[in-house]
């Protein structure tokens, strides 16, 4: 599946406990470890917890660790996600800004269970929270988890499709960061910000355009080309866009544990060499 350079198996978008990711910080390296993987980011959404175990899981496995973060992004109608690597995960301006959009995620958690009781799924709340195990991670993805364990979907892929996704019953809107704060706070904390999984916003050509544009005006550097969010098909797109915007690319999972995703972390296919690595930016 990988191609690249011998030290060159980057996987730089990777999901642990510390959001709603299925492995430990630890269980997760150990894992990218053994996949080949040279170089791992742990990207959660909206929090730099799990760095610090994953740095020192990294050490004891002798693999490369960077430090990253999944921010939600508020665009307009659309949920944006904008991922920072290499980031000081104490810088002040980030923990802060983080802090600031994870404080809405419980009271949304409250919304969504009482969208899906209406629609005859009682308690989900205290469902959904047992698999979070902390309000400020209550992810709509602990939502699928728990209409899985119930039995009343046969997956969490068909929990997004029929009740949790984007115009589905279930969905609750909701305001995250905005797209030129999360670029500032990931730069102020001295790392680079990736625009993740672009293709699954299912936007049109123009604003499609105006995304990658608006994302560049404000300091984003890179943009996810090979992820376990984009299907293979959609790899040409992005590489085309990436070259056409002078965006430096990405790869990453996206990995959230056994039986969620596509690829094991450093198991996806290589980037194109045409592209410019994220990681040509750092010292190898
Ligand atoms: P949240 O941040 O709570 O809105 O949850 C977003 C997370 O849910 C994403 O990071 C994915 O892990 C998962 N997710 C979102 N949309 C989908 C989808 N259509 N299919 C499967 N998983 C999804
Ligand atoms: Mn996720
Ligand atoms: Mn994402
Ligand atoms: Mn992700």
């Amino acid at each position: 599946m990988f191609s690249g350079g011998l030290k060159d198996n980057f996987d730089l978008h990777n999901h642990s406990t510390c959001s709603d990711g299925l492995l430990s910080p630890t269980e997760l390296v150990a894992l990218a470890a053994h996949t080949g993987t040279h170089a791992l980011a742990l990207t959660d959404h909206d929090t730099v917890d799990g760095t610090a175990e994953a740095a020192q899981a990294a050490r004891t496995h002798g693999i490369r660790f960077i430090p990253g973060v999944e921010i939600s992004v508020s665009w307009g109608d659309t949920t944006l996600h904008v991922v920072g690597l290499d980031v000081d995960p104490a810088a002040p301006i980030l923990v802060e800004g983080l802090n600031s959009i994870r404080d809405g995620r419980f009271g949304r958690g409250q919304q969504i269970a009482g969208l899906l009781e209406k629609l005859g799924f009682a308690n989900t709340l205290e469902g959904a929270m047992a698999q979070a195990g902390r309000p400020e991670k209550l992810s709509r993805a602990h939502f699928a988890r728990h209409l899985v364990e119930r039995g009343w979907v046969k997956d969490t892929q068909h929990a997004f499709d029929k009740y949790l996704a984007k115009g589905k019953p279930a969905y609750v809107p909701h305001r995250w960061a905005e797209l030129g704060d999360a670029v500032r706070w990931i730069r102020s904390a001295g790392g680079v910000a990736v625009l993740a999984h672009p293709g699954r916003y299912n936007l049109q050509p123009m604003m499609r355009e105006e995304m990658l544009k608006q994302f560049g005006a404000f300091g984003g550097e890179a943009i996810e080309v090979v992820t376990g969010s984009h299907r293979p098909e959609e790899y040409a797109l992005w590489q085309r866009e990436a070259l056409a915007h002078g965006f430096l690319a990405s790869r990453g999972a996206d990995y959230h544990g056994p039986g969620e995703s596509p690829y094991e972390p450093g198991r996806l296919p290589a980037l194109h060499a045409s592209l410019t690595p994220v990681w040509s930016k750092w010292a190898h």
